[in-house]
C-alpha cells in the first residue's frame, strides 16, 4: 500500500459483519460498516454503546469474535495492531514526560530507524502549529497542545486511518470546541481517513462528514449530520441529537402526500414521505419537531398565523433568556411524556408579551416535521 501523509489520500476502512461477545454480553453486533477513503467518520453514542470496542477492533487492539476489517481492500483481520496501516490518538495523551515535543514526534521514527527525522518533525509540528514549542516538555504545554503534539506523534509514521478515541475528553468545553474545528483542519490539511470516537454529539456533528449513531452495540442510523439530525430514523437517534419535540398523533387520512393527523384538538399534516412507519387511519404515530422549527404567536394574534402551518395551541410554563435566543417550555396536552414542548425563538422582533402564563399558537411548517414509530 502507498505511504499517506501531508496531501495523500488515506484508505477506504470496510467492516464485514464485525461483532464482539465477552463471554454471554455481546458488545458489537454483527456490524457492517464502509467509511470512504479520506472523510471524516465518527461513532456516537452514550457510555458502553460498543463505540470504542468498534474502533480497537479497526486497531486490532481487539479480535474481533465474528467477521473481519478491510482497509484498502486488505482484509487485515489476522494482523496485529503495528502491521496495520492505522494509528491511534487516546484520550490520555501518554506523551513521554522527560522529552521534549520534538523527540516525542520524533519516537516512532527514530525506533524504525528513520533517517532525515528532523525535517519530518518539523513540518508534523508546524501542521498542529506547535513549531514554536518543540524544545519544551509536555508539563510546559496546556492541555490542547499536549493533544496536538499527541496528533502529531501518530501522524508522524503516515497512517492512512487515524482513530481518535475521544481525543478531546479531557478538555474544558471551551478548548475542546477549538481542538474540534483544530482536528477538522488537520484532516482536510493532511487529507487521510479519520475515525473519531466521541459521546459528544456536537462534537461528532461538528467535525464528521459522516456519523454512525450507535446505541447497545448496534448502529441505530448512519448519515450526514444535517441528515441525522433533519430526519431521525428512531426515537433514539432523534433525542440523541439536540432536542426533539414528540407529539402523539392519530392518523385519520393516509391516502395523500400528506399524513393527517389529529394531535388533542388540533390537527397536523405530515409528508407521508417523511414518517418512518407505515400509516393508516386509526394507527398512532409520533410526530417529532426541533424547537428552532416551532414559532410563537400570542393568542391574541392567532389569525395572523398563515394558512397551511401545523398549530397547537398552549401556554408558555417559562421563558429562559440566553442571549441570541430564549428557550420556551410551552404546556401542551399533546406532548408525549407530558414535559410540555421546547421552543427556541431568536431573539429579534421578541415579543414582550411571551412571557410564563401567556396563552400561545405554536406554528410551524408541515415540512419539517419527521414521523416515527409511536
Ligand atoms: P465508553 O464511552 O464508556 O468508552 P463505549 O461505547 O466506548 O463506552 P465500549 O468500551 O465499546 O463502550 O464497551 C461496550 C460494552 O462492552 C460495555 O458494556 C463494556 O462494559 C463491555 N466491555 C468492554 N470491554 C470488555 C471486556 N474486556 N470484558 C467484558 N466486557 C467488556
Amino acid at each position: 500500500t502507498a505511504p499517506s501523509g501531508p496531501g495523500g489520500s488515506g484508505t477506504d476502512v470496510r467492516l464485514a459483519g464485525i461483532s464482539k461477545r465477552y463471554g454471554a454480553f455481546t458488545a458489537v453486533h454483527p456490524l457492517d460498516l464502509s467509511v470512504p477513503a479520506g472523510s471524516f467518520f465518527a461513532l456516537l453514542g452514550a457510555s458502553g454503546c460498543g463505540k470504542t470496542t468498534t474502533l480497537r477492533m479497526i486497531a486490532g487492539l481487539e479480535t474481533p469474535t465474528t467477521g473481519s476489517v478491510v482497509l484498502a481492500g486488505r482484509d487485515v483481520t489476522a494482523l496485529p495492531p503495528y502491521k496495520r496501516p492505522v494509528n491511534t490518538v487516546f484520550q490520555s495523551y501518554a506523551l513521554f514526560p522527560h522529552l521534549d515535543i520534538h523527540e516525542n514526534v520524533a519516537f516512532g521514527l527514530r525506533r524504525r530507524g528513520v533517517k532525515s527525522v528532523r525535517k519530518r518533525v518539523g513540518e508534523m509540528l508546524d501542521l498542529v502549529q506547535l513549531g514554536d514549542l518543540a524544545r519544551r516538555r509536555p508539563h510546559e504545554l496546556s492541555g490542547g497542545q499536549q493533544q496536538r503534539v499527541a496528533v502529531a506523534r501518530a501522524l508522524i509514521n503516515h497512517p492512512q486511518v487515524l482513530l481518535l478515541d475521544e481525543p478531546l475528553g479531557a478538555l474544558d468545553l471551551k478548548l475542546r470546541r477549538q481542538m474540534q474545528l483544530e482536528l477538522k483542519r488537520i484532516q482536510t490539511e493532511v487529507g487521510i481517513t479519520f475515525v473519531h470516537v466521541t459521546h459528544d454529539q456536537e462534537e461528532a456533528m461538528t467535525m464528521a462528514d459522516t456519523v454512525a449513531v450507535m446505541n447497545a452495540g448496534r448502529v441505530e442510523q448512519l448519515g450526514a449530520p444535517a441528515d441525522l439530525y433533519e430526519t431521525p430514523r428512531t426515537t433514539f437517534v432523534a433525542n440523541f441529537l439536540g432536542t426533539s419535540n414528540l407529539i402523539t398523533a392519530d392518523v385519520l387520512d393516509a391516502s395523500g402526500d400528506d399524513l393527517v393527523l389529529r394531535a388533542a384538538d388540533g390537527k397536523l399534516a405530515l409528508p407521508a414521505a417523511r414518517c418512518q412507519v407505515p400509516a393508516r387511519p386509526g394507527s398512532k404515530v409520533l410526530v417529532g419537531i426541533r424547537p428552532e422549527k416551532i414559532a410563537l404567536t400570542h393568542a391574541d394574534d392567532a389569525g395572523t398565523v398563515p394558512e397551511g402551518r401545523n398549530r397547537l395551541r398552549g401556554r408558555i410554563s417559562s421563558a429562559s433568556f440566553i442571549g441570541v435566543s430564549t428557550q420556551y417550555l410551552v404546556d401542551s396536552p399533546v406532548a408525549a411524556g407530558g414535559s410540555g414542548l421546547s421552543v427556541y425563538a431568536q431573539n429579534v422582533d421578541r415579543d414582550p408579551r411571551l412571557v410564563p402564563g401567556a396563552e400561545v399558537l405554536l406554528h410551524w411548517n408541515p415540512g419539517h416535521g419527521f414521523g416515527l414509530d409511536a
